[in-house]
């Protein structure tokens, strides 16, 4: 198993998490990729949009400069680490404790604070790993795939990965392993085709039916995820359609009318649609990577709300919950 070929293509990922039993069907465990075309507003995991690495900071982790004899802050060649104002105690010892400043504009991601920081409180968002390696590790969870569970290939976006993506569901599906693909649908259709006989279940993301709107939420007009969607249930795919639901920007009665419609024009293909509220747990991320979140204002829809946009899709005769 050491050769090239059964290594097979590398992929970024961020995170590997087992467990899983919101990500389709059973108990999972779903591999995160980095990177996507797309910059949802509401995104939740700003860590999955960039394709490179990233520099993280947890400054819960973060035991102070002064403990740690500076080492960050002198790794640093662009000097964009500095040590901020005391800004807490070290647990126990009474003694001031000085974290640290990231200087974003300064910063050109070398990452070598990271390795400097052995709490781990810089740390880089990102990994590269082989198809082989990541198989074997899930092949390590497969006595928890219960409930028709598996493994779930999520993002960012994993189809732009595509080389990685596809070579890891043949070898799922080849184990014998329920493979569900979580995808925002903004792909090519033939690397659709080619993974569609790889593939249990695609969770397909439907954002917005207004294809300028889409592009002000989400930075890329719709039309592409439509035709997506269409090829692979005129193709027999088996579709989970989510939806998000983000008040005032996505949730006016006629644009979730529009989203029904279409997911009867579906057919069969779809088995179940799941309406995802709004909630801003991503929140606390943003600030990690020292970007800024940009849904401020915005509210969680109530439960009666969410019970009228559930009878929207319901009264079509659609198979929906809210997730
Ligand atoms: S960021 Fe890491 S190395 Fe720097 S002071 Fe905090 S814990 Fe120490
Ligand atoms: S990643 Fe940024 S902050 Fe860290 S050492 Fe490199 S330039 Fe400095």
């Amino acid at each position: 198993m050491n050769d090239y070929k059964s290594r097979g293509a590398v992929g970024r990922i961020y995170d590997i998490q087992g467990y899983a039993v919101h990500d389709g069907p059973g108990v999972r465990t779903t591999v995160y990729l980095k990177g996507c075309p797309l910059r949802c507003l509401w995104c939740h995991s700003p860590e999955s949009q960039d394709f490179g690495f990233e520099l993280g900071y947890l400054d819960v982790k973060c035991v102070g400069v002064k403990e740690c004899d500076n080492s960050c802050v002198s790794a640093c060649p662009a000097g964009a680490l500095s040590a901020d104002e005391p800004g807490g105690e070290f647990p126990g010892s009474g003694a001031a404790v000085r974290k640290v400043s990231i200087d974003r504009e300064k910063c050109t991601r070398c990452l070598k604070c990271a390795e400097a920081c052995l709490p781990g409180a810089l740390y880089t968002a990102g990994k590269d790993a082989a198809v082989g390696e990541v198989f074997e590790r899930l092949l390590r969870d497969r006595i928890f795939f219960k409930n028709g569970g598996g493994v779930t290939i999520s993002g960012g976006e994993a189809m732009s990965q595509f080389d990685f993506t596809y070579e890891l569901s043949v070898r799922l599906k080849e184990a014998g392993i329920h493979v569900c693909l979580d995808t925002t649908g903004f792909a090519p259709e033939e690397h659709f085709a080619k993974i569609m006989p790889y593939t249990d279940l695609f969770l397909y993301d439907l954002k917005c039916m207004d294809s300028a709107l889409h592009e002000r939420l989400t930075g890329v007009p719709n039309e592409l995820i439509l035709e997506n969607a269409r090829f692979l249930a005129e193709n027999g795919a088996a579709l989970q359609i989510r939806i998000p639901v983000i008040p005032k920007l996505n949730d006016r009665e006629e644009l979730l009318g529009k989203a029904a419609e279409f997911c009867v024009s579906l057919g069969e293909s779809v088995k179940l649609v799941q309406l995802l509220p709004y909630h801003a747990t991503g929140k606390g991320k943003y600030a990690r990577l020292g970007r800024e979140y940009k849904l401020k204002n915005v509210e969680a829809p109530d439960d009666s709300r969410m019970a009228q946009i559930l009878d929207i899709f319901k009264s079509c005769g659609l198979n929906c919950q809210i997730h």
